[in-house]
């Protein structure tokens, strides 16, 4: 099936509300060395556009009674998206079909498409975990540094389309000391902030390991997922959300088992706020 009920592993620390996956591409080419896709799609940093994907999106789009979500694996504006625009075909069959979209990417190509985003019920959100472009290129290899991811939330903002971030993943050692600042940066331009600490599977573990000594971490076991101890997570949540406050942005945090207040945690009731 194309398009997906939204159901992590089942996680009892999703709070996501009820929402459909979609994703153009198979695997995703800015190889994150955090990313979980690994653990079940075969080449799962060489992006390839999913068989038939047309005919099957006009068959399935009947089910959507909520709002789709782009994409929670594989990224929509993966590197190959730039010359192959099928995401960009996609929104305008999505708004065609009046189905409101939560976009969920690292790459600023997605201002391209604020022509059709902003004429839909539609909000970004858009992944900033540093905003050293030295650090990006270590853990997210492939995807745009993040002034460009900026750049494209200023102007996604000038044109009406409500903003988040996902401030995910904090990893200690790498960006657990510029929470607060990239808040302070991205704050004229979005309503909400979701973020999540690390948890690596097994195979990311492995990809860790290269760039940060893991095994110094007390790890507790979560289903397949390791997390970071309860203190230090919510340390860095409390920071994050106490930043957010200052400016008055809906803050929210990503299977921690953390409590917060933002109508959304995936920043999707932004949508709602859209033309
Ligand atoms: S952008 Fe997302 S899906 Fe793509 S490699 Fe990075 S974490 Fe994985």
């Amino acid at each position: 099936m194309l398009i997906t009920p939204f159901d992590p592993w089942k996680g009892k620390l999703c709070t996501c509300p009820k929402k459909y996956s979609f994703s153009p591409y198979t695997g995703c080419s800015h190889a994150c060395i955090y990313c979980y896709i690994t653990s079940y799609i075969p080449n799962a940093f060489k992006a390839r556009v999913k068989k038939d994907l047309f005919k099957r999106l006009r068959k399935e789009i009947h089910k959507v009674d909520t709002f789709i979500s782009m994409a929670n694996s594989s990224d929509a504006y993966t590197p190959e998206e730039k010359n192959l625009k099928i995401t960009r075909k996609c929104l305008q069959f999505f708004k065609e079909k009046g189905i409101p979209i939560l976009i969920i990417t690292k790459s600023d190509l997605v201002a391209r498409d604020a022509d059709i985003l902003k004429e839909m019920k539609a909000s970004v959100s858009i992944t900033i975990t540093t905003l050293e472009a030295k650090k990006a290129k270590l853990i997210e290899p492939n995807a745009p540094p993040p002034e460009k991811r900026i750049k494209a939330l200023e102007i996604l903002h000038e044109e009406n389309i409500p903003c988040s971030i996902r401030l995910d993943p904090i990893i200690p050692g790498i960006n657990d000391e510029e929470l607060e600042e990239i808040i302070d940066t991205v704050a004229p331009y979005v309503k909400h902030v979701v973020t999540s600490t690390i948890k690596p599977r097994n195979d990311s573990m492995k990809r860790l390991r290269k760039v940060m000594d893991i095994d110094s971490f007390k790890w507790e076991r979560k289903g397949n997922s390791f997390y970071l101890p309860r203190e230090q997570r919510f340390n860095y949540l409390r920071r994050v959300e106490k930043a957010c406050n200052k400016y008055g942005i809906s803050f929210a945090a990503c299977r921690e088992g953390y409590k917060f207040k933002a109508e959304s945690c995936d920043g999707s009731h932004l949508i709602f706020h859209s033309s």
